[in-house]
């Protein structure tokens, strides 16, 4: 991008405004406006003209009962006093995202100026990845700048079609999606060693790519969360109640197989914190992750398993992250993503490099306010996993071409 020459030009970006609305419709955490900042000032700063588009929610999945489209919801216009703020000077909103009134409102643009496309998914060629819908859209514009990481995973027409229409003398990603990619590959290009990996969340069933893929690169596999009792479960461990998927118990047997044969470290976390149900005020205990009594469901990793996680963290010289230790959302089990969280910004401070992969994990070191004390959060959880999976995302690939 620093290459090009914006002055008097106009410049399509697709940036990831889903920001989170609350049920007054105001926006609850404007990072992701923040993350796209720099991309939106620097082609400004150069001179050129800048048109802004996005999808926001699943417009199409949530119409009013007549069938139409919930605008009042949906419209991307919610971003745009925030944006503005941001900028320091106005923002113009367009109420289509192609079309006549959009052509108009694009030709009224002079350097400098900033507007903003109507929600790209209010059309459901956006997300079949329509080429005529993309022609139009990439019509208006002189350069196409993909920042939008959050959606990079995905092969619709805003952020993957539309490429095809620039020479690559005329399309980039921005300064987030670069950034993205360059610290993805600091774990997967050479990464400093000892390198591990900590996967947490629901389900095996989500993250068996992300497993399977790590196993292949890792020293240390860290497994906790949920889906860890249907490891325990394979092992011949007694989980009660926990959450488990007896459909993948082979599987995580396989998994565990090839991370022996392999050498990779396999931690499962000894002991939990159990509850009698899945609530705040549930009477609560703790238990070796093998012995889970008949009613009893294990919640979060206990404090053996703290204590043999953090050594081998504080002994890690890169470190990536995706998913929590237990049900941290509520207090009572929040201890277990809590500390390991600590340990990871405790290791970062030590000299590791580390990666907040996406998702709940991110939302836990913002909780706990230790998102600048690791090296690097992820703006795009379904799209980072894609990436540390090994996976080329379609966005990427067709900014290369
Ligand atoms: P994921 O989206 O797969 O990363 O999963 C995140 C969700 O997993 C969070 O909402 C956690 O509350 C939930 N979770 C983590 N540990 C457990 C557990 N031991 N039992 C039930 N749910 C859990």
């Amino acid at each position: 991008m620093e290459q090009f020459d914006f002055q008097n030009q106009k410049v399509l970006i697709r940036v990831d405004f889903n920001v989170p609305l609350n049920k007054a419709l105001e926006i609850t955490d404007d990072t992701r406006i923040q993350a796209a900042l720099p991309t939106i000032k620097y082609i400004l700063e150069k001179g050129g003209a800048v048109i802004l588009m996005s999808h926001l929610g699943r417009p199409l999945k949530k119409l009013n009962d007549d069938g139409s489209i919930n605008r009042a919801r949906f419209t991307l216009n919610h971003v745009v006093p925030r944006l503005s703020e941001h900028l320091g000077q106005a923002v113009a909103f367009v109420g289509d995202t192609v079309g006549t009134a959009v052509n108009e409102a694009v030709a009224a643009l002079n350097a400098g100026d900033v507007l903003v496309l109507e929600n790209t998914r209010f059309y459901k060629e956006e997300g079949k990845g329509d080429a005529d819908f993309a022609k139009q859209l990439a019509d208006l514009a002189d350069f196409y700048v993909n920042d939008a990481f959050g959606t990079a995973h995905r092969a619709h027409a805003s952020t993957t079609t539309v490429a095809q229409f620039f020479d690559t003398d005329h399309k980039s990603f921005g300064f987030l999606l670069e950034k993205e990619l360059l610290n993805a590959a600091k774990v997967t290009n050479e990464p400093a060693r000892p390198l591990t990996s900590i996967v947490g969340g629901a389900k095996v069933s989500d993250k068996i790519l992300l497993l399977d893929k790590m196993i292949e690169f890792v020293d240390n596999l860290v497994i906790g969360g949920g889906m860890a009792y249907t490891f325990k479960k394979a092992q011949g461990g007694q989980i009660g109640n926990s959450l488990c998927e007896n459909d993948k118990l082979d599987l995580a047997l396989s998994l565990l197989e090839k991370a022996k044969a392999r050498g990779v470290n396999v931690y499962l976390p000894e002991d939990s914190i159990i509850a009698d149900q899945f609530s705040p005020t549930a009477n609560t205990d703790t238990a070796a992750s093998n012995e889970i009594r008949a009613d009893y469901m294990g919640l979060d990793i206990g404090p053996k398993a703290i204590e043999a996680f953090k050594t081998v963290i504080l002994d890690s010289k890169t470190i990536v992250w995706n998913g929590p230790m237990g049900v941290f959302e509520m207090e009572a089990f929040a201890t277990g993503t809590k500390s390991i969280a600590e340990s990871v910004a405790a290791a970062t401070k030590k000299g590791a490099f580390s990666l907040i992969g996406g998702g709940d994990s991110v939302a836990a070191v913002k909780m706990m306010k230790l998102d600048d004390q690791v090296s690097y959060v992820s703006t795009g959880g379904g799209a980072m996993l894609e990436l540390l999976e090994g996976k080329e995302l379609p966005g990427v690939k067709a900014i290369k071409g």
